[in-house]
C-alpha cells in the first residue's frame, strides 16, 4: 500500500543542489523507507550462497569474512577478464554527462548519486586504485578510491537503488550499460553474504519448488482448475488447460504471479481463452511453474541455474517450442543469457504458427517466442473474432516494461493488439515510452514494502507521464506485459494518480474475445459491467 505517512506535495520537494561533501566520501544513511532489508541466512544456505549469517544494513558491523578485501578484489579481477563489456565500461566513460539526468532514481531523488555515471563511478574509482597504474601511483589525480567497509555499504546502497532497467544506456554515446555494472556490482557484494532478500528468497523458492511464491505442484494445478472453473462460469465455455502432457506441441510458461496474484489472473484468464479458440496443442508444466529469473539480480551464475529448468522440461515433455507469457525480466534473460547460459535448444524447432503459418525466425536461437508475437499474428490473420466494445469503459494507454522493450524490441506488436480490441487507446508522451520507457521504479528485485519510499520516488517520472494521459484524455487504466509492473503499478498510481487502473494485455484481449458458444458476458473478466451494455439498460 503506498504510504499514506509521506505526502506527494512533500515527496515532490526534491533537492537537485549537489551537496557540498566529496563525492568520493562513502558515508550513507541506511534510513526506513530507502533500502531493502538483508536476506535471510536459511534463504543463503539453500542456495549454497557464502557467509550467511544474521544482520542487516543498518548494523554497524556487517559480519563480514575477516578476508573480504580480497574476495572483492579477486572477484572483481575475475570478471575484468571474463566480461569483457565490464572491463569497457570501467575504462570508456567519458563524463559526458548524457545519462546524467535520465535515471528515474535521479529524478525522484535528486541524490547525485543516482546519476548513472556516478553510480558507476563508485566502482570505477576502486577499479582505477588496484587495477590501473595511474590509480595506483596517483590515487588522488585519477580519482581512485581504497576499498573499505563504508565503500562496500555505499555500493550496497546504490546497487540495490538501480532496477537495472537500462533507460541510461539508451542515451549513452559510447553504449555503456549501467544496468551491467550493477550487475556486477551485486555479484560482487554477493561474494561476501551482502544480499537482499526479496532478490533470495524468490531464487530459493524456484530452486525448491520451480516458482518465487514457493507454490508447489498440487497448489499450481488447482490454480489452473479454479481458472478454468471460473471461465467456465463467465463464459459458459469449458477450456482445457493440459498440464505435464507429454509430446504437446507447445510448453507454455507463465510467471507465478499470473496464477496467484491479481490483476495478473485476468492475463492468464486472456491466455486460456485464446488458445482454446484457436484449439492449441499445448501443455502448462509445474515444473516450470515460473517465467521469471530473479537470478537476474543476484549473478550469472544464479541467471544460468535458474532458468535451466525451462529447456530441460521442454526436452522431458518432447514439445516443439515454447510460448512464453507476460513476465518482464523473462525476457531480458531469454533473449540476451538463455541462448548462450543454457542453449543450445537443438532439440526443440523454430517456433510456428499451426494456426497461421508464420514461422518465428526472430526465435531461431531461443525456440520461444512472446505471447504479444503470437497473439499479434493471430489478430493479423483474422484468427481471433473481436468486439473490442466491451473493453468501452476501459480508457487506455501502454506502458512499455523495460526488458521487453529494451531487451527485446517488443514494441509495435503490443499496440497492434490493444488497437485491435479498445476503441479508446492514447499514447504518453514520446520520451516515456518505447526505448525511453520509464521503469515502475521497483524492478530488480526492490518492489518490497519496507524500501517504498525510494519505490515512489523511483516511480514518480512513469507515474508523471500516466498523468498527463489522464488529465488531458480521460485515460483510466495502464496496460503492460510484465508481472512486476502489475504488483507495483498499482500503489504508484493510487499514490501518484488516483483513478488508473493497471491491466495486463491480455486481460483486453481476453473481454474483447468472442469465444464460440459463448453465452452471454455482461460483464468484463473481473465481473465489471460493460459500459456498452449499461449504456443498452439504460437506453
Ligand atoms: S553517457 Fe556514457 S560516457 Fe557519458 S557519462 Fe554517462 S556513461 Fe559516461
Ligand atoms: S539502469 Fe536504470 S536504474 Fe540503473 S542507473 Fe540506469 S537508468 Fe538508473
Amino acid at each position: 500500500m503506498a504510504d499514506q505517512a509521506l505526502k506527494p506535495e512533500q515527496l515532490l520537494q526534491i533537492d537537485y543542489r549537489p551537496p557540498q561533501k566529496d563525492w568520493r566520501d562513502p558515508k550513507v544513511e541506511f534510513r526506513k523507507g530507502v533500502f531493502c532489508y538483508s536476506a535471510l541466512a536459511k534463504n543463503l544456505e539453500y542456495l549454497g550462497l557464502p557467509n550467511p549469517r544474521k544482520w542487516q544494513p543498518y548494523d554497524a558491523d556487517w559480519k563480514l569474512p575477516p578476508n573480504w578485501k580480497e574476495i572483492i578484489l579477486e572477484g572483481m579481477r575475475e570478471r575484468l577478464e571474463k566480461y569483457r563489456s565490464f572491463r569497457l565500461f570501467m575504462d570508456i566513460c567519458v563524463r559526458c554527462g548524457a545519462c546524467a539526468d535520465k535515471c528515474h532514481f535521479y529524478l525522484g531523488s535528486g541524490d547525485p548519486k543516482n546519476m548513472p555515471v556516478l553510480r558507476a563511478e563508485l566502482i570505477r574509482s576502486v577499479y582505477r586504485r588496484y587495477f590501473t597504474a595511474a590509480g595506483r601511483l596517483f590515487p588522488n589525480l585519477a580519482a581512485a578510491r581504497e576499498l573499505t567497509v563504508d565503500v562496500l555499504k555505499e555500493w550496497f546502497y546504490y546497487f540495490y537503488q538501480c532496477t537495472e532497467c537500462r533507460r541510461c544506456s539508451v542515451f549513452c554515446p559510447y553504449g555503456i550499460d549501467t544496468a551491467e555494472v550493477t550487475m556486477i556490482g551485486r555479484e560482487l557484494l554477493n561474494l561476501v553474504g551482502c544480499n537482499i532478500n526479496w532478490v533470495l528468497e524468490p531464487a530459493a523458492n524456484c530452486f525448491r519448488t520451480g516458482n518465487h511464491l514457493g507454490v508447489q505442484p498440487h497448489g499450481f494445478k488447482d490454480s489452473i482448475d479454479f481458472a478454468v472453473d471460473e471461465l467456465a462460469e463467465i463464459t459458459g465455455v469449458r477450456v482445457e488447460a493440459p498440464i505435464m502432457k507429454k509430446g504437446a506441441e507447445v510448453l507454455l510458461v507463465v510467471p507465478s504471479a499470473d496464477y496467484f496474484g491479481t490483476p495478473h489472473y485476468y492475463s492468464l484468464l486472456g491466455y486460456l481463452m485464446i488458445l482454446h479458440e484457436i484449439g492449441l496443442d499445448y501443455t502448462l508444466s509445474a515444473f516450470v511453474s515460473e517465467g521469471g529469473n530473479f537470478g537476474l539480480f543476484n549473478s550469472h551464475e544464479m541467471i544460468k541455474r535458474l532458468n535451466a529448468k525451462m529447456y530441460a522440461e521442454a526436452k522431458r515433455l518432447k514439445v516443439k517450442w515454447i510460448l512464453g507469457a507476460e513476465c518482464g525480466h523473462m525476457w531480458r534473460v531469454l533473449h540476451q543469457y538463455m541462448d548462450t547460459m543454457n542453449g543450445p535448444a537443438d532439440f526443440l524447432e523454430v517456433p510456428v504458427s499451426p494456426v497461421t503459418g508464420t514461422r518465428f525466425e526472430n526465435a531461431r536461437s531461443t525456440k520461444m517466442i512472446h505471447i504479444c508475437e503470437f497473439t499479434a499474428d493471430l489478430i493479423h490473420h483474422g484468427k481471433l473474432k473481436l468486439d473490442p466494445n466491451r473493453n468501452d469503459h476501459w480508457n487506455v494507454t501502454f506502458h512499455d516494461s523495460c526488458n521487453p522493450s529494451r531487451a527485446m524490441g517488443l514494441l509495435e506488436e503490443p499496440r497492434f493488439i490493444l488497437r485491435s480490441v479498445c476503441n479508446q487507446f492514447h499514447e504518453m508522451p514520446e520520451n516515456t515510452i518505447r526505448e525511453q520507457t520509464f521503469c515502475c521504479g521497483s524492478g530488480s528485485g526492490l518492489g518490497t514494502d519496507e524500501n517504498l519510499e525510494m519505490r515512489l520516488r523511483g516511480g514518480f517520472p512513469r507515474a508523471n507521464a500516466v498523468k498527463y494521459v489522464r488529465d488531458k484524455y480521460g485515460v483510466n487504466v495502464l496496460a503492460c506485459i510484465c508481472a512486476i509492473d502489475k504488483a507495483v503499478l498499482p500503489p504508484l498510481l493510487e499514490y501518484w494518480v488516483p483513478g488508473v487502473d493497471v491491466a495486463g494485455v491480455h486481460e483486453l484481449v481476453g473481454n474483447a474475445l468472442v469465444m464460440k458458444g459463448e453465452k452471454e458476458r455482461p460483464a468484463d473478466l473481473r465481473g465489471t459491467p460493460l459500459k456498452m451494455k449499461e449504456a443498452a439498460a439504460h437506453a
